[in-house]
């Protein structure tokens, strides 16, 4: 079922020096529980795409969403050292006056679950990179959003955590079934964690292709892991021809 459909989108930014065209003609549809990455030269239009999604960026026509909750998530991980990580966890739901047993109970879950819970009275600076991506994550995730939106959210981290990171947080999305948009530079992680990997142009950016990312489950039915993905054989011929669109 279509979660989010993008029609024949156009966006410009309006400055006193003039137009900035940034996106163009955009189609496309996104089913719940999809996990879409997007890749494109830098200053083509990816994060402006996000930011319209959530809502930041108003548009007048172009995009709809069935009544879904956004959840949005940036490549600094935002978490405030004067606040435990509990505190910064639950920060969200406390501004939005959220408080209730259900989103309490829901957050310690995760927290748990995740590894965190023995962590809830720490500061964010006692944790590694890691850690702190899947508090940023849990915060995210505390205002049960629909679709999440993450925007280069790994590349503040160093090659060993993010490829660490990037595989517990795909876990995480599709443990939890949320539907989520990645923004990312690094093909490799576009494949690793997509089901579809969304290619854009050069500013204004455009959709240039979409390719269909389908790797065989493993040998207990599971879907592979990012990790795994990158691992198996197929993951090199999706590198090709992802990199053929930039060649
Ligand atoms: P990406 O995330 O792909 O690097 P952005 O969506 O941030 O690209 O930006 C797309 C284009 O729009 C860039 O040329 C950028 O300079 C321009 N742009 C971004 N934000 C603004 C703004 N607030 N006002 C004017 N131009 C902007
Ligand atoms: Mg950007």
């Amino acid at each position: 079922m279509a979660i989010l459909t993008i029609k024949d989108l156009d966006f410009s930014y309006h400055s006193p020096q003039g137009e900035t065209k940034a996106l163009t003609d955009i189609n496309l549809t996104v089913n719940e529980g999809e996990f879409i990455s997007i890749v494109g030269p830098s200053g083509c239009g990816k994060s402006t795409l996000l930011s319209i999604i959530a809502g930041l960026t108003p548009v007048a026509e172009g995009l709809s969403m069935n009544n879904a909750t956004i959840g949005y998530m940036l490549q600094r991980d935002h978490l405030f050292e004067w606040r435990t990580i509990y505190d910064n966890v639950i920060l969200g739901l406390e501004i939005r006056k959220l408080m209730t047993e259900e989103n309490i109970s829901r957050v310690k879950t995760l927290l748990g679950r995740y590894g965190l819970d023995t962590f809830a009275d720490k500061r964010p600076s006692e944790l590694s990179g890691g850690m702190r991506q899947r508090a940023a994550l849990i915060r995210t995730l505390a205002l049960n959003p629909d679709i999440l939106l993450l925007d280069e959210p790994f590349s503040a981290l160093d090659y060993q955590t993010r490829l660490k990171v990037s595989n517990d947080i795909g876990r995480i999305i599709k443990e939890e079934k949320k539907t989520a948009l990645l923004v990312t530079h690094d093909l490799s992680e576009a494949i690793s964690m997509g089901n579809r990997v969304v290619v854009l142009s050069e500013r204004p950016g455009t959709i240039r292709k979409i390719i269909n990312i389908d790797f065989p489950k493993s040998a207990s039915d599971k879907e592979l892991t990012p990790l795994e993905r990158r691992n198996s054989p197929e993951f090199q011929e999706y590198f090709h021809e992802l990199w053929r669109c930039f060649s």
